[in-house]
C-alpha cells in the first residue's frame, strides 16, 4: 500500500458496531491488472452478519432520534473526509478493481456527491396535511425511516454504489449492513474508516467482508433477518430476483439495481461528432463495463458507413494498461471470466458474419486485458443482442426506419438506460417517450448524477436511487388521523 499517503486507510478487517474485526478464515482481494495480492479480508458468513445487523438495529433508535440537523452534520463531515481523501482512496479503487485513475477520481466525487446531496435531503423529508373528511378531525401524514437497511453491492462502482444507498438510509434516520463485492472490498473499508473519523455513532454503518462462495449465506441473512426493513442491491439480475424472492418471506422493501442491455441509437439527422463522443463515453466508460454502458449501437442507414468510421479512429487512439499509469483510459476487465465472456461475443459474432473493423481479441498485454473493438454488420440472431457483453466491444446495427429502431431497441425483457441522437425535436419526443427504459439520455451519452432518479424498468429493477426519490425507499409513511378536537 505504498501508493496511499494516508496508510491508515487501508484497512483488512470487517466493521462491525463500530470494531474493526478479523476472523481466521480470509479471502485474497487481487489487482487485476497484475494479478498482485492486495490484501487478505475476512471471509465472513450468517454469523457475522447477523452480529452486524444486532449491531445495527441497536444503533437505529438512538440515530433515528437526532434532528435532521445533526445527521446533516454528521454527513456533510463524511463527505467532505471522503474529498479530502479523493486521491488515496481513487488509488486503492484502481489497485483492486483496475479503472483508470482518472475514472477512479471522478467515481470518488461522484459517491461524494451523494453523500452531500442526502446531507441536505435530511432536513426535506417532509409529511402532508390532508383535509380531515371529519370535522372534529385532522389528518397528518409523517414519514418515519424504515429501519434496518441491507445493501449488496458490485465491484464495478465500488464507493458510489454504496453511498448512493447508505446515504440516504442515513439521512432518513435509518442504520445499514454493507456487503461490498468480493473484489473491492478494500475501497468499502477506507469509506468506513472515514464515516468513523466523521462521528457516526457506532453500529450505524457495518461493513461485512465475504468471498463469493459466502455471498448466499450473508444474502440469506439480510434478506431473512426480520430485523433488517428494505434491502438496497446493485448487480446481476439473476441474484437480484433471488434476492426478492428470499425478501418475500418478510415482506421487505426491495430496490434493485439489476442489468441492462443498452440501446444507443444514432438517426441520420443526428450531430455526427455528438453521436460519436457520447458512444464513446457511454461505451467505453470503465472498459465497457457498467450497467448502463451501450450495449447495441443502432445507427441508420445514411450515417452507418461514416459513424463506423469516425467511432474506429476515435477507439484506435485508445491507450490500454495499469489504471495507474498516466494516460491510460482502458483498465483490465474485473476478471479471467470477464475476459472469456467477451471473448464468446465477439467470436459468435463473427461466426454469424459481424466484420470486426478494429480490436477483437485479447490485448498484447495479456491478462485481464482486451482490445477496444468495434464490430459492423452486427444483427439480432447474435449473442452481443441478447446479453450484456461488460466489455470494450462496440457492435453496430444497421436499421432504416425510426418505428424499427424503436421495436429493436425495446425488444429486451431489459429497461434501464437507452440513449438516441437526433436533431429533430418531434422524433426526440417520440422516440424518448417510445423507449420503455427508466433513463433515456437525449443526445447525451453519460445520465448519472446525485440530483436524478437512477433506475430501471421491466427486469431491469424497482425503486430509484439518487435525487429525491432516493430518500423514499428508506421511509415509511404514517397517516395519523388526530380525532375528538
Ligand atoms: P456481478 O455480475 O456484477 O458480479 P453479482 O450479482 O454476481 O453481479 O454480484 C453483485 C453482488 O452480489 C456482489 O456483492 C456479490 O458478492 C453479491 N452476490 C452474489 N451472489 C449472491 C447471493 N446469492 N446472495 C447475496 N449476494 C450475492
Amino acid at each position: 500500500m505504498d501508493f496511499l499517503n494516508d496508510k491508515s486507510l487501508f484497512k483488512d478487517k470487517s466493521y462491525i458496531g463500530g470494531e474493526w474485526v478479523g476472523g481466521a478464515k480470509t479471502f485474497e482481494v487481487k489487482n487485476p491488472a497484475t494479478g498482485e495480492v492486495l490484501a487478505s479480508v475476512p471471509d465472513f458468513g450468517a454469523e457475522e452478519t447477523r452480529g452486524a445487523i444486532e449491531a445495527a438495529n441497536a444503533a437505529f433508535k438512538g440515530w433515528a432520534a437526532l434532528t435532521a440537523r445533526e445527521r446533516y452534520l454528521i454527513l456533510r463531515r463524511w463527505f467532505e473526509l471522503i474529498m479530502e481523501n479523493q486521491d488515496d482512496i481513487a488509488r486503492l479503487m484502481t489497485a483492486e478493481m483496475g479503472k483508470p485513475l482518472t475514472e477512479s477520481r471522478g467515481e470518488v466525487a461522484y459517491a461524494a456527491s451523494f453523500v452531500e446531496f442526502y446531507a441536505e435531503e435530511a432536513k426535506r423529508v417532509y409529511g402532508e396535511t390532508i383535509p380531515s373528511p371529519k370535522a372534529d378531525a385532522r389528518v397528518v401524514v409523517i414519514r418515519q425511516p424504515i429501519g434496518v437497511v441491507g445493501a449488496i453491492t458490485p465491484w464495478n462502482f465500488p464507493a458510489a454504489m454504496i453511498t448512493r444507498k447508505v446515504a440516504p438510509a442515513f439521512a432518513a434516520g435509518c442504520t445499514a449492513v454493507c456487503k461490498p463485492a468480493e473484489d473491492t472490498p478494500l475501497t468499502a473499508l477506507a469509506l468506513a474508516e472515514l464515516a468513523e473519523r466523521a462521528g457516526f455513532p457506532k453500529g450505524v454503518l457495518n461493513i461485512v467482508t465475504g468471498s463469493a462462495a459466502s455471498a448466499p449465506a450473508i444474502g440469506e441473512e439480510l434478506t431473512t433477518s426480520p430485523l433488517v426493513r428494505a434491502i438496497g442491491f446493485t448487480g446481476s439480475t439473476e441474484v437480484g430476483k433471488l434476492l426478492m424472492r428470499q425478501s418475500a418471506s418478510t415482506v421487505k422493501k426491495v430496490a434493485l439495481e439489476l442489468g441492462g442491455n443498452a440501446p444507443f441509437i444514432v438517426f441520420d439527422d443526428a450531430d455526427l461528432d455528438a453521436a460519436v463522443a457520447g458512444a464513446m463515453a457511454s461505451k467505453f466508460r470503465n472498459a465497457g463495463q457498467t450497467c448502463v454502458c451501450a450495449n447495441r449501437i443502432l445507427v441508420q442507414d445514411g450515417i452507418y458507413d461514416a459513424f463506423a468510421e469516425r467511432l474506429a479512429s476515435e477507439v484506435l487512439k485508445f491507450k490500454v494498461g495499469d489504471g495507474m499509469e498516466v494516460g491510460v483510459n482502458i483498465g483490465p476487465l474485473i476478471n479471467e471470466q470477464a475476459i472469456e465472456k467477451v471473448e464468446r461475443h465477439v467470436a459468435d459474432a463473427v461466426a454469424n458474419g459481424g466484420e470486426v473493423v478494429v480490436g477483437g481479441h485479447r490485448h498484447e498485454l495479456g491478462g485481464n486485458f482486451y482490445e477496444p473493438t468495434v464490430i459492423r454488420n452486427v444483427t439480432t440472431r447474435m449473442l452481443v443482442t441478447n446479453e450484456e457483453t461488460f466489455g470494450p466491444v462496440a457492435p453496430l446495427f444497421r436499421f432504416k426506419e425510426e418505428d424499427e429502431a424503436v421495436a429493436m431497441a425495446n425488444d429486451t425483457p431489459f429497461g434501464l438506460a437507452a440513449y438516441f441522437f437526433s436533431r429533430d425535436i418531434g422524433r426526440c419526443w417520440r422516440v424518448a417517450e417510445g423507449l420503455e427504459y427508466g433513463m433515456v439520455g437525449v443526445n447525451e451519452g453519460i445520465l448519472s448524477g446525485e440530483t436524478v432518479p437512477f433506475g430501471g424498468i421491466k427486469e431491469s429493477g424497482l425503486g430509484r436511487e439518487g435525487s429525491h426519490h432516493g430518500i423514499e425507499e428508506f421511509t415509511e409513511l404514517k397517516y395519523m388521523l388526530m380525532g375528538g378536537l
